[in-house]
């Protein structure tokens, strides 16, 4: 019998380790990094808690040393997605019905491993397959992640307990039902703490979920499924099911029991998912929910009165931190032209010295690693070529990659004489920036520029010290971001301080590690009773 009233859960984001020399994080960590890079790990499916060894596998690379494997994945072909569909059906009843209190245990229990035991394996499988600096993976598979579970669980009790108004006569409740059928979750290569909240969220909730991770963090997708198997999550409520995309597509994404879809990735492909949806939408019990944060064109735009160090600080680490590969990563820029002579040479300067700090991930000192594959090397040195070879364009910083022992790609700075060059307008995902320069006078003008440039509307930030600037820039870049920042980088945000999410082209805005996303995997019922009948 379950019969206690629970108060609300208390939240406070996961402290920010540090990994200096000698400390217990960094000698943990390396052991870590050195045991994963000396072994051969054989990544199954995992269909209703059983490993599955189909024998169709693809290598997980290094992207700093792609000459090294850590392993191999194993591909689930069309009979084992069958398998995952009907085990996902099969484990809703008892998981939708287990009591609230269990699932947010089983949920605060996948936190506290993942901040304690778990923190060293996440963190250096994230830097060894997605090229990631100590820092970068300690805020990503450690800190955000802890949080993202933490957050939900708190979110969650708040949703459960907000209760419609009752009379004397009439009693109500809401009852917040999971939906009905499963959720289809398919995550980025770029953050395994948005991988843990795109199979989380659904789940914490009571849905079941069948999870395609990314082919480029299939390893440590693995590692997030492995906690929530440690933290006790029952078999089949979440399904590990690494397959073709195609094969995704065409029996997962169109079966009639889709409850949802929770997707991060580009925008080409959310929209490619919604049509066929959208084609197939007569065949399905319900009307899919359909939850994607996609790409961006992240901007930072400088008034006049803007604090030269403060801007150019947000524009170098907003840039190029995590080779540029972040969805809120900085890649256009507005300077007007009084301020450009000291923007640009400290730019200059703040990009020399990161420059000199590319390469292995596992040193200390390093700030870049390597972009994700040889695909998006390819992409991104397609853009670089592309303005080295215009005439509306220079390249001031940067433009040299070489791909012979990882996918390496400088810092590269572009300024351009035409607001509507292609790398002012197209998502480049890569260590890319491209700045403008407006004449002072302008800058309204320019606000306006800034905000019919892009499809996107993820992140921008806006740097003034004039207060009547900033309220204009505020107004007129409304519909430009769905994370608005002054005076600071549009990268970073942090759960439960900036709940992130774009619009326009950038996704449906739900908000993730908020009340807004978790409430679209639920389908409340309400329920009147009539006290004098
Ligand atoms: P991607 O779109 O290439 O892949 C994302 C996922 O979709 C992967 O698991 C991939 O295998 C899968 N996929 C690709 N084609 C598919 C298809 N036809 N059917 C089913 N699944 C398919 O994106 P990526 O390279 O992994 O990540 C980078 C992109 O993600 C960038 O555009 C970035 O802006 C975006 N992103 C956005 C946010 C956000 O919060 N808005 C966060 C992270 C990344």
């Amino acid at each position: 019998m379950n019969n206690s009233i629970v108060t609300e859960i208390k939240f406070k984001n996961e402290p920010v380790l540090e990994y200096k020399e000698g400390s217990p994080e960094r000698i943990e960590l390396e052991a870590q990094l050195a045991q994963m890079k000396n072994s051969y790990v054989d990544i199954p499916i995992i269909i209703d808690g059983k490993e599955i060894r189909t024998g169709n596998t693809e290598k997980c690379i290094v992207p700093h040393d792609h000459k090294k494997v850590l392993g191999e994945y194993h591909i689930a072909g069309k009979e084992e997605i069958k398998m995952a569909i009907e085990s996902t059906l099969r484990a809703k009843s008892a998981w939708e019905e287990l009591h609230w209190q269990h699932r947010v245990a089983i949920f605060l229990k996948a936190a506290e491993l993942a901040s304690g035991p778990w923190r060293a394996k996440l963190n250096a499988a994230t830097m060894l397959c997605q090229s990631k600096t100590y820092k970068q993976a300690e805020i990503d598979s450690a800190c955000e992640l802890v949080d993202f579970l933490r957050y939900n669980a708190y979110a969650l009790t708040q949703i459960y307990s907000e209760q419609p108004i009752s009379t004397k006569i009439f009693k109500n409740r809401m009852e917040y039902r999971p939906l009905e059928g499963f959720v289809f979750a398919i995550s980025p290569f770029n953050f395994t703490s948005i991988a843990c909240n795109l199979v989380g969220a659904p789940a914490i909730a009571g849905n079941t979920v069948i999870w395609k991770p990314s082919s480029d963090a299939v390893y440590s997708s693995y590692l997030v499924y492995k906690l929530f198997e440690a933290a006790g999550l029952p078999k089949g409520v979440i399904n590990f099911v690494p397959c073709r995309s195609i094969d995704a597509e065409d029996i997962i994404l169109t079966n009639e029991n889709l409850s949802g879809l929770h997707f991060t990735g580009s925008t080409e492909v959310f929209q490619r998912m919604w049509k066929i949806v959208g084609n197939n939408i007569t065949n399905y019990r319900t009307f899919p929910r359909l939850v994607g944060e996609t790409g961006g064109k992240n901007y930072v735009m400088a008034h006049p009165s803007a604090n030269i160090e403060s801007l150019t600080t947000a524009i170098i680490e907003g840039a190029f931190e995590y080779q540029g590969q972040k969805c809120s990563a900085v890649s256009r820029v507005y300077i007007p032209r009084s301020l450009w002579p000291d923007v640009k040479e400290r730019l200059l300067q703040l990009a020399e010295k990161i420059r000199g700090k590319m390469g292995d991930i596992e040193k200390r000192s390093t700030f870049m690693g390597a972009v994700i594959n040889a695909d998006a090397f390819d992409r991104i040195v397609s853009y670089i070529e592309f303005a080295r070879n215009s005439s509306e364009a220079e390249i001031i910083f940067g433009g040299n990659y070489d791909d012979s022992v990882g996918y390496f790609i400088e810092p590269t700075i572009i300024l351009t004489q035409n607001p509507k060059f292609k790398t002012m307008e197209e998502e480049i995902f890569g260590p890319v920036l491209t700045i403008y320069i407006y004449e002072d006078e302008d800058f309204e003008e320019t606000l306006n520029l800034c905000a019919n440039t892009s499809k996107y509307g993820l992140t921008g930030s806006i740097f003034a010290k004039d207060r009547y600037a900033l309220v204009k820039a505020e107004k007129a870049l409304m519909h430009t971001a769905g994370n608005f920042y002054i005076n600071d980088k549009p990268t970073g945000a942090i759960v439960g301080q900036q709940p992130f999410g774009g619009a326009r082209l950038s996704g449906t805005n739900d908000k993730a590690g908020s009340k807004l996303n978790l409430l679209r995997w639920m389908s409340p019922r309400i329920i009147k009773e009539n006290l004098i009948n």
